[in-house]
């Protein structure tokens, strides 16, 4: 029996040895605490080895010594490894103090035995024919006892605590230790308290800490575990399968099930129903990572499919899982981003960069074809919008859209390029244009009882080999359409090269012009205006620009340029100093002499005229009376109070105001007699183009009467013949200004002709 026990005794030495070595070489944080419990054990174990061998009472003696003082060494390693294992950092460091220092003064206690004899002593009794020494305890050992088993319940009750406090799945890395500790306790006090002739409680200890060793750093709770990947694997929104090697379904999650219909746990059918469902996947490949749809139309479902082998350490294939993610929501999303992103959002209609990208497409991968870009704008759409509302103007915009779709439709490509503006790519052999422009010009939109009419213009451009990028034919087709834009009656403007060297030509003499006034390149030339005996009694100042590229430019081609972008303001308060500073010249010998000015109708939008005038008079100090101003009928088309307001100032301040081009435009006789006018200028180009001859002089011959009554100076201008000039004469007309006496010329040479030979005549 001896050594049967001994033979035990030593494997538990040798193992606890060899684990405590292994703790303490482990990287886990329980690996020292573990050694540390494993090495306190090994002293209690050995002694009792020496012990229940031993036949001579001091060996025996000194194995109880072993034993007892190991003993505490086992409880602080115990202790230890409770705190550090239950993971409990801050313990109540008094208690925690108190334990070890209790543990010293046992330690010492037991270590002075040898001298007072108070712990312990040993008894001879004969076991099995060998004498053998038994304990007797005393009052010390007692001491001992209480000692460490409060340190022994005290671990037992922080292990209970934390079998009871903890989560379900963590519960058990705790309720293992627990019975092992329950287990040993049971099996020491069984040996106390039985009276059993041989102590071999020991083994029990050795045991208890190769189940700790165990425990603590190899064995899974099996069910924290699996709880924890059951909880993962349902928890993903992935189907999960795993294989087995033969790479027949041995578990699906729940997804994985509902996905396969899987009945109970009955997972082989879950091969089938994959490759049924994703026929063109090889399952059996090594490695798999692909996507596939399935169904189509709405019912569309798009799937991730991505499988991976396990394999063991040896790397034999050992099986496999596959996850199936169905992205179908994702896909839809990222497909409506890009549906978004390329459609406007009113009107469904491409959005333009996309737009100009699909036509960038079509138009390099159909060179052979001819095709119109068509730039369709809404006339005054803000007027729309101030008037009717912005929900009406969204309406509006929705209504050109699906005319435009079902009037260009398949073959075409169109989309909306801004607020109220929409381009399109249109085959020329399908462009229907009269029913375009029937379309355009009919366009109306219903508000309640109302029916809006809405006015459509478009311009167009055809699309030439080798040609530039879409965003220019589109600028150009927006050209063609601003060209025609004054022209309610002109619909579809198609784009010519002209066209685009007016704007060419526009751009330049723009960003010239305030160099060229600087630099005196822009000059007035005069005009002489005579009597009825052909003497000189005034100019009309005309511009003229002395273009150092272009040589002398005439009015025309560049007064409507900045009649539109509102630069004639500079260019006519130009013209009027120079007005002034010649009669400021003058004003000591040709005193009598007047000089015209014209004033744009555009300057009353962008200026106070009649104190702007006044201001400049009389910073050249010149009378008013020799300043005449020329206005035209068309200022007077808008805002008639107010200009009639400048026109009485303008007379108020002295000048003298005189109706230019009438006859030309709208000659309303009417406006006449309310204007405060003192000249009427009768262009006779008007008679120019009349067919009955004798009619236009009996209207002419009225007018002049006319004015006269109405006590209005009257002057014509374009005369260009002698004969012109005396039938004129005849007619009562009191002022001249035509080819006939001169062109308009530079104010050196008219001062020469004019002034300085006929000085003498004048004065
Ligand atoms: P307008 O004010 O009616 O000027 C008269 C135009 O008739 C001048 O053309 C003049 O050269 C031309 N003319 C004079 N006599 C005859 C003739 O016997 N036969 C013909 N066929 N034409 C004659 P121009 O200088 O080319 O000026 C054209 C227009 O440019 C002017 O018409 C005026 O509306 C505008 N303009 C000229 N200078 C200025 C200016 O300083 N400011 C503004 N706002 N407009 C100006
Ligand atoms: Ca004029
Ligand atoms: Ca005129």
């Amino acid at each position: 029996m001896r050594q049967i026990n001994s033979i035990v005794f030593v494997i538990v030495i040798s193992a606890l040895l060899v684990c405590a070595f292994i703790s303490y070489r482990s990287k886990k944080d329980i690996g020292f605490p573990l050694a540390l419990l494993l090495i306190g054990l090994l002293p209690p174990v050995v002694g009792n080895l020496i012990i229940i061998t031993s036949t001579v009472r001091d060996v025996s003696l000194i194995g109880s010594y072993i034993y007892y003082l190991g003993m505490d060494l086992a409880m602080y390693g115990l202790l230890r490894f409770t705190l550090a294992y239950c993971n409990i950092r801050r313990p109540f460091r008094i208690l925690l103090n108190t334990a070890y220092l209790l543990l010293i003064v046992d330690a010492v206690s037991l270590s002075l035995n040898p001298f007072f004899g108070h712990a312990f002593a040993t008894q001879e009794i004969i076991v099995e024919g060998y004498p053998y020494f038994k304990l007797v305890p005393y009052l010390g050992q007692s001491f001992h006892r209480i000692v460490d088993y409060s340190i022994y319940f005290a671990c037992l009750i922080i292990f209970l605590v934390k079998t009871v406090t903890s989560p379900r799945i963590y519960s058990e890395k705790y309720s293992v230790i627990l019975l092992t500790m329950v287990f040993t306790g049971l099996w020491q006090t069984f040996y106390i308290f039985s009276g059993t002739p041989i102590d071999t409680s020991m083994i029990g200890f050795g045991i208890f800490g190769l189940a700790v060793f165990y425990f603590s750093l190899y064995y899974r709770p099996v069910r924290l575990l699996e709880n924890m990947l059951a909880k993962i694997a349902s928890g993903m929104t992935e189907s999960l399968f795993f294989f087995d090697a033969n790479s027949h379904c041995i578990w699906a999650n729940e997804q994985g099930i509902e996905m396969t219909g899987i009945v109970n746990g009955d997972f082989s059918i879950a091969e089938q129903v994959l490759i049924d469902t994703f026929p063109d996947v090889d399952f059996l490949q090594k490695d798999i990572n692909c996507r596939r749809s399935v169904g189509y139309g709405k019912n569309i479902r798009h799937y991730i499919i991505e499988k991976h082998i396990i394999t063991d350490n040896k790397g034999r294939k050992a099986g496999s899982f596959l996850i199936i993610r169905d992205n179908t929501a994702e896909q839809k999303a990222v497909q409506e981003e890009i549906y978004n992103a390329i459609h406007d959002k009113l009107t469904d209609l491409y959005v333009r960069e996309y737009l100009y990208e699909k036509i960038r497409t079509v138009l390099e991968q159909n060179t052979s074809r001819d095709y119109y870009i068509v730039y369709v704008d809404v006339k005054e759409f803000k007027l729309i919008n101030d008037v009717y509302g912005k929900a009406f103007g969204d309406e509006v915009i929705k209504a050109i859209a699906d005319w435009l779709r079902s009037r260009l439709g398949r073959g075409s490509i169109y989309g909306r390029i801004g607020g109220d503006t929409f381009g399109a790519l249109v085959p020329v052999g399908i462009f229907d244009e009269r029913g375009f422009v029937e379309g355009l010009s009919k366009f109306s939109v219903a508000k309640g009882d109302l029916n809006v009419e809405i006015n459509l213009h478009a311009g167009i451009y055809k699309v030439s080999k080798s040609d530039v990028d879409v965003s220019v034919m589109f600028d150009r087709a927006h050209l063609a359409l601003n060209t025609g834009k004054d022209d309610y009656n002109k619909r579809l403007v198609y784009y010519d090269d002209a066209m685009r060297n007016d704007v060419l030509w526009e751009q330049k003499i723009t960003s010239e012009f305030s160099d060229a006034i600087k630099n005196g390149q822009i000059v007035p030339y005069l005009q002489p205006i005579v009597d009825r005996n052909g003497v000189v009694v005034g100019a009309e100042a005309l511009v003229r620009w002395h273009h150092p590229e272009y040589g002398l430019l005439s009015p025309a081609k560049f007064v409507p340029i900045f009649e539109n972008n509102g630069l004639i303001c500079e260019l006519d308060r130009h013209m009027w100093r120079c007005a002034c500073e010649i009669l400021n010249k003058w004003e000591k010998e040709y005193r009598n002499l007047f000089i015209s000015v014209n004033i744009s109708p555009r300057d009353f939008y962008f200026m106070d005229v009649a104190s702007e005038i006044e201001n400049i008079a009389k910073e050249y100090d010149v009378d008013p009376e020799r300043m005449r101003v020329e206005i035209t009928e068309t200022m007077m088309m808008s805002d008639v109070e107010n200009r009639m307001n400048v026109l009485r100032e303008l007379k108020d301040g002295g000048f003298i105001v005189e109706m230019d081009d009438f006859g030309s435009g709208y000659s309303s006789l009417n406006l006449l007699k309310d204007m405060p006018v003192d000249v009427l200028k009768i262009d006779m180009a008007f008679l120019k183009d009349s067919r009955d001859e004798d009619k236009a002089q009996t209207i002419l011959h009225n007018i002049i009467t006319l004015s006269e009554d109405l006590k209005i100076v009257s002057l014509t201008e374009g005369v260009e013949t002698k004969e012109q000039f005396s039938m004129l004469s005849n007619m009562g007309c009191r002022l001249f200004q035509g080819y006939n006496f001169s062109r308009p010329i530079p104010i050196e040479a008219f001062e020469k002709t004019f002034l300085e030979d006929s000085s003498e005549l004048l004065s």
